[in-house]
């Protein structure tokens, strides 16, 4: 017999390692909720996945097993488990995170194990340790084979078993979507039908983000995070769907695998760099100096900034526990340059709001907006102002999240930080000023940036 540990891969269809135990022997599913693990997972995702756990216990009761869900600390639970069942190995998949790969690397030491590469498409072992720029990357990365999705196991391979045990319960501050494999693929489908066909031309359009939320973009990032869908499902539905489409359609789709690619090198950042979530990636010859500011630092968190962008994007965050990547990005960018804060509060914060939150695409995405990243422009700094104007100019997402600035005109939202105190008093008075001044914010950014590589 064998067992299968679950970990962040929280499916039966498309388990490469599932698949994989169950190829040769009767295999037990099991799933190790480890205290010290769930402490470091924000409050919101936490019960995203436990719910993702009875989903899966459910699924497996339906063919006939069961998902055994046991506390403590893996190598000793498992090694119990393996006592207890007579199993002669342990499949998992792995996980790059560097938490997880302590617990791998113990339950490697203590017991038979057979690990497998299901998180990525591509294993980061087949690439080069390191690139200068994501198109490097992207360029190996794409020429690299991609397998095809793994089918489900018969169900007469998996251990006939009924367990009654349960994960915790908790309870989160905001509405979680339905978790588990069938609600992913459901709002995959969704995304096929009304979105991927013009992903590309959509995908940074605010307007569409709030009338469309599932069409404009996928929207599958708490999914993908929980493994609830595996990758190479949607690689293969998109590669599929693309060998028939023509013009737009075809670059549209290609656009969304492309994005995948992103994801793909974070991961690729975090197997060969583990420090990722705490150092700068890049090494500088002086210390940036990084603002104390816990004003302002609550301030941005609470979306109180008097930079509408930034605000609506930080009030989505707080109010779904998920961003849009623009705004993500417009968000990052002003805390770590206008305000010159670390980059490692703004993603401790996102860690803790977001269900989607990723340590790769979390960590690796604020070190590129913060200029310590891969990013191979030295310093970039979005302009919140120039932002706006570019991809919400009716402010049809900012007035979503932002109440205070229903009654405004759309072109003076856009302006509001250039716009003097008393026209600002007169047109909202309930909504902030401007924490920083904008060209200064800027210039001060440059400057330390500047200092911090050695040019000035
Ligand atoms: C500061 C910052 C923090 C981020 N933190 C996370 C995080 O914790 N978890 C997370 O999944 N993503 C994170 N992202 C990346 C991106 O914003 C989200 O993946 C995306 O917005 C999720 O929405 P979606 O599923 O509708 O994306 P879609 O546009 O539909 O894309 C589909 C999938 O492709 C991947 N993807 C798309 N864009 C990116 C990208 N820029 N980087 C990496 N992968 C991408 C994701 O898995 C995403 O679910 C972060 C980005 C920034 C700028």
């Amino acid at each position: 017999m064998h067992i299968f540990w679950h970990q962040r891969d929280l499916r039966i269809p498309d388990n490469r390692g599932l698949a994989l135990a169950a190829k040769d022997e009767p295999t037990l599913p099991v799933s190790v909720v480890d205290p010290e693990l769930l402490k470091q997972i924000g409050k919101r995702q936490r019960a995203f996945l436990l719910n993702g756990l009875r989903q899966l216990k459910r699924q497996y009761r339906k063919m006939g097993s069961d998902l055994l869900i046991r506390v403590g600390a893996p190598a000793e639970t498992l090694g119990s488990l393996c006592a207890q069942y007579e199993a002669d190995r342990v499949y998992y998949n792995r996980h790059y995170r560097p938490a997880r790969r302590n617990r791998q690397r113990s339950v490697d030491d203590a017991l038979p194990t057979k690990s497998v590469t299901d998180l990525v498409l591509v294993s980061p072992e087949r690439l080069d340790s390191r690139y200068p720029n994501h198109s490097q990357f992207y360029n190996d990365w794409q020429d690299e084979h991609k397998l095809t999705p793994f089918d489900v196991p018969e169900k007469e391979r998996l251990v006939s078993v009924s367990d009654d045990t349960g994960p915790p319960s908790i309870t989160a501050d905001i509405d979680l979507p339905t978790a588990g494999y069938p609600a992913a693929r459901e709002r995959f489908d969704q995304f096929m039908t009304a979105g991927i066909e013009s992903y590309g031309d959509t995908r940074d359009d605010m307007r569409q983000a709030v009338e469309q939320p599932v069409g404009a973009v996928s929207r599958l990032s708490p999914y993908i995070a929980a493994g609830m869908i595996g990758v190479r499902e949607l690689w293969a539905a998109a590669s599929e769907r693309y060998e028939t489409a023509r013009g737009s359609a075809q670059r549209n789709i290609d656009k969304f695998r492309y994005e995948l690619s992103w994801r793909e090198q974070n991961y690729h950042l975090l197997y060969y760099n583990p420090t990722l979530l705490v150092d700068n990636y890049k090494s500088f010859p002086n210390e940036i100096e990084w603002r104390e500011d816990s004003d302002q630092l609550a301030a941005w968190k609470r979306g109180e900034t008097g930079y509408p962008f930034v605000d609506a994007g930080m009030r989505q965050l707080n109010e779904e526990g998920y961003v849009h990547n623009r705004p993500r990005q417009i968000v990052a960018s002003f805390l770590t340059k206008h305000l010159l804060i670390d980059w490692r509060k703004g993603a401790n914060y996102f860690r803790k709001q977001l269900i989607d939150h990723d340590p790769a695409n979390n960590y690796g995405n604020w070190q590129w907006t913060a200029s310590t990243g891969t990013d191979s422009v030295d310093v970039r700094i979005f302009d919140p102002v120039a932002q706006m104007s570019k991809y919400d100019d009716g402010a049809t997402y900012v007035t979503e999240y932002v109440p205070e600035l229903r009654d405004v005109p759309a072109d003076k939202i856009v302006d509001w930080p250039t716009l003097s105190r008393a026209n600002r008093d007169r047109l909202a008075p309930d909504y902030p000023h401007p924490i920083v001044d904008r060209n200064e914010g800027y210039e001060r950014a440059q400057r330390t940036f500047e200092r911090a590589l050695g040019k000035r």
